[in-house]
């Protein structure tokens, strides 16, 4: 282990030492309740770092009591005392940026400077935006028409309650703080589940939250699988909702264990996002664009750009350049200096992500570069190269389903209906981007592209105003803007007599 990693070790040991305390219920941390632990491991050394509490059904079960105790208190206060909560919460992720982000690099592996201006800076941004929405939330006065009497009829919008909040590995404080910051705005308590391989980060919000001075008992945490802790919570009868990001797969299941109860869902699922290069782009900024758009963060992003269509007039000089970039990416430690891209989350996801390099060979695409293993110092990591395919049809796996890794898989096209009819011919539709210098061309293929967000000579931009979520099997609902603050809360109809 390098000296720049052990010293960021020990800048963040307190966190470490207290992470087998992290069933954070009424405000209090301890240890799950059968006292089982699950190991959490440095993905780039693989190093143990902490062990985490392994939660169960009764932490579950005692997070949510003490969740729906603390909703008096919380829903008591004014708009604008929540408003304030939020904003100190904010202030606090400001505040402990550095301890964050180093966090959340040793956890997942992705470099500090992604950590710290796309993961932290954004969840204090969140966090901001829906502190001024406390006092903007409201209802409307119905212009109704009875055939008889008179009436004054009013919409309230009101919270839902407990609310269960099931989030990813990828962007582990990121997507926690895109749920829990709406879902506290609208007056709702929450129970909070992170990812089992990334839970660092979540145990220091929820640590926040309390000295943001919340009442007890309105941010919980039960760390665990998702197996235990996740299908107790999906499964609890005092959870009105979950708000649940993670794999097709998982959400699907969701839905199901969920039906008994008739929990209302949110669900942000997987993606297979198509980016379009169109031959009157700005092809360097294209090429940067669509690099970005697949290698952040490993690959592992749900809105990945994994399906690059590139025009056949320009797809050769196009495939080259990006070759070479893609060859030039520096891989290392995520709190090296200098390292462009890290480890993969797991062993067991670099071996899927390899099983895909394998079937798109198999299949026939062409690998022009990447999908090794480095060797020397980065041998005990789970790293891999970047890899970009050619000579991709749709109809290959690797062309359909999601990847989730550091494999780009580029496809020729020859005009706009055709690209647009492929594009969309996916079970997905998280997201999309296109690249042109024509501006009609642009809204045109816009509107016409299935998914929940589309990125036009750009990719992978995020703003807490702007929705975010999906279309087909992506999921339902959304993160992000005023549509996540609303989904947080239920409609109420009052009618007043007034004859
Ligand atoms: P995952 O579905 O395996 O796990 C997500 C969360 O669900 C974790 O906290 C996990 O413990 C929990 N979980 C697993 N099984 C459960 C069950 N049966 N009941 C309740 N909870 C359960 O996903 P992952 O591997 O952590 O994340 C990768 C996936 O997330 C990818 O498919 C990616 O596309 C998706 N993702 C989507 C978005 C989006 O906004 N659409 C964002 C990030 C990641």
């Amino acid at each position: 282990m390098t000296a720049v990693v052990s010293e960021a070790i020990d800048e963040v040991r307190g966190v470490l030492d207290r992470a087998g305390d992290s069933i954070v219920v009424g405000g209090r941390p301890g240890p799950a309740a059968g006292g089982d632990l699950i190991e959490t491991f440095d993905p780039a050394t693989g190093d143990a770092i902490a062990s985490i509490a392994a939660g169960t059904a009764e932490d579950v079960d005692r997070a949510v009591a003490a969740a729906t105790r603390a909703l008096g208190p919380w829903q008591e206060l004014s708009p604008a005392a929540r408003g304030r909560f939020l904003y100190d919460i904010a202030s606090l992720i400001e505040e402990n940026a550095q301890e964050l982000a180093t966090l959340e690099t040793l956890d997942n592996g992705k470099p500090l400077t992604e950590s710290m201006y796309l993961d932290v800076s954004i969840a204090a941004e969140v966090f901001r935006y829906y502190a001024g929405w406390c006092t903007k939330l409201s209802g409307q006065t119905v212009p109704i028409s009875p055939p008889v009497g008179n009436f004054f009829t009013y919409t309230l919008r009101e919270p839902l309650g407990v609310v269960g909040l099931i989030v990813p590995w990828n962007f582990p404080l990121l997507i926690a703080s895109w749920k829990l910051a709406p879902a506290l705005a609208a007056g709702n308590s929450v129970v909070l589940k992170p990812s089992e391989m990334t839970s660092l980060t979540a145990l220091r919000l929820a640590e926040l939250a309390n000295e943001a001075g919340l009442p007890a008992g309105v941010v919980n945490l039960v760390t665990g699988f998702g197996q235990t802790a996740g299908q107790a919570l999906i499964e609890h009868p005092g959870v009105a909702k979950i708000s649940f990001t993670g794999s097709t797969a998982t959400g699907q299941k969701i839905v199901a264990a969920s039906a008994p109860s008739l929990k209302k869902l949110t669900l942000e699922l997987g993606g297979k996002s198509a980016n379009i290069v169109f031959p009157d782009a700005d092809l360097a900024g294209a090429a940067q664009g669509a690099l970005a758009a697949i290698f952040l963060n490993q690959g592992q992003v749900c809105c990945a750009g994994s399906r690059l269509f590139v025009h056949r007039s320009v797809h050769d000089e196009f495939v080259g350049e990006l070759a070479s970039a893609a060859g030039a990416i520096q891989l290392g430690h995520g709190l090296v200096d200098g390292t462009e891209m890290g480890p993969l989350i797991s062993g067991a996801q670099r071996e899927r992500v390899e099983g895909y390099l394998a079937s798109g060979t198999d299949e026939g695409a062409t690998l022009v570069c990447g999908g090794v293993r480095p060797n020397g110092e980065l041998t005990p990591g789970n790293f891999l190269t970047p890899a970009v395919f050619t000579d991709v049809r749709d109809d290959m796996r690797i062309a359909r389903e999601e990847i989730f890794g550091p494999v780009l898989t580029v496809l020729a096209f020859d005009d706009e209906d055709e690209v647009v009819r492929r594009a969309n011919d996916s079970e997905f539709g998280l997201a999309a981007g296109l690249w042109t210098s024509d501006v009609k061309r642009s809204h045109r293929v816009a509107h016409r592209l299935q998914a929940g967000t589309v990125w036009v000579n750009q990719y992978n931009m995020l703003d807490p105003a702007a929705p975010f979520g999906g279309y087909k099997a992506s999921g339902y609902g959304r993160d992000l803007g005023e549509e996540s603050l609303i989904g947080f809360t239920q409609t109420k109809s009052v009618w007043v007599g007034l004859d």
